[in-house]
């Protein structure tokens, strides 16, 4: 099988291209053809010699999937299914807002973290998604050419897979690749340790923190992450982070009915937040079959901003969308399709 030259950085190319007998100068001219000329065949790459792209041709191609499915909701918001090759599947969405279109993009076949308001924490985990497949979603679907920011919040926990996520960034934000600006990107994690540090310190995106709730021991019992990588351990990192005025820190905040938006969570988020620049998101939650928890109301919601706000913590309410189409937040499952 031929590898797939999509997906891949500059040093990557580079690597490829010297042992092939080529000057390093020529990986950056695939890089163009790739993320800036948007070829899809080696045949396309006109500056490069006839000889050396038949002998890039007997090893590697380009490498894009078309998407296998999209369904549209009725505010707009688009739900993409990708099928890979050995039949593993991914939900991707992008949402419309004004001039803003964001691509919510997937770096896992599933998930490991099994958070319980989550469905795809519920369908389990298949796989991780290689660098190709992650960037394919944002170069396969029908507005990629009019992506305005790319978060990753779709399947998986992007820290789990930090060497593919890590690559998707570099050639999203580098010269070589789409020149995005660093602060177009989000990461949200559910603060998944070993890698949040590498996060922080090799790349300049925006982080999100899936945070729920404040208090150890309610948070174990909707999110086991809690239990191998405790909030306070992660806020601890955080705070020794020195954030500058560009680069954002948002907490997400699911609010549940008399579950998490009580005074014991404004006084322990006081606490935990005290001294770190930073946002809190609250998301409404979308019912997921098989589920004892229950949303707020957009009432119960509207106050807990408020008792927020009034504690200096700055907080939003991130406005639902695509939930006709289970593309809302918590929603992306792929286990009716793998049936
Ligand atoms: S919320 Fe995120 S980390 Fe938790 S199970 Fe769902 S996809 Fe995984």
């Amino acid at each position: 099988m031929k590898e797939y030259l999509f997906g891949k950085t500059l040093e990557e190319l580079t690597v490829i291209v010297k042992s092939l007998n080529q000057k390093p100068f020529v990986a950056k001219q695939i890089a163009d053809w790739l993320y800036k000329k948007h070829i899809e065949d080696i045949e396309s790459m006109t500056n490069l010699s006839l000889k050396f792209r038949d002998e890039l041709k007997d090893k590697y191609c380009v490498g894009l999937t078309k998407y296998s499915n999209v369904v549209t909701s009725k505010d707009g918001t688009k739900k993409y299914l990708f099928k890979y090759e050995d039949n593993a599947l991914v939900e991707a969405v992008t949402i419309f807002d004004k001039e803003r279109v964001t691509l919510c993009i997937s770096t896992q076949a599933g998930c490991k973290m099994n958070c319980k308001f989550c469905a795809t924490g519920k369908q389990g985990f298949s796989r991780n998604l290689s660098s190709n497949e992650i960037l394919n979603i944002f170069r396969s679907i029908d507005e990629f050419e009019h992506i305005t920011n790319i978060v990753y919040m779709g399947m998986g926990e992007p820290l789990d897979n930090y060497e593919n996520l890590k690559k998707t960034i570099d050639i999203f934000t580098s010269s070589y690749g789409y020149a995005l600006s660093p602060h177009r990107l989000t990461v949200s994690t559910a603060g998944f340790l070993p890698y949040l540090k590498n996060l922080l310190y090799q790349t300049d995106v925006d982080v999100a923190i899936s945070l729920h709730n404040p208090i150890a021991q309610q948070r174990q019992q909707m999110m086991p992450i809690e239990n191998a990588y405790p909030i306070e351990k992660t806020i601890e990192l955080l705070k020794q982070y020195s954030w500058n005025g560009q680069r954002h820190l948002t907490f997400e905040y699911i609010v549940f009915k008399d579950l998490n938006n009580e005074q014991q969570h404004i006084k322990a988020l006081c606490r935990l937040l005290n001294g770190l620049s930073c946002r809190i998101n609250l998301i409404k939650f979308h019912t997921i079959p098989n589920t004892e928890f229950v949303g707020a109301s957009e009432k119960e919601m509207i106050e807990f901003r408020d008792k927020l706000m009034s504690k200096s913590l700055l907080t939003t309410i991130r406005a639902s969308k695509g939930e006709d189409i289970l593309a809302a937040c918590g929603l992306l499952s792929t286990k009716e399709q793998s049936k």
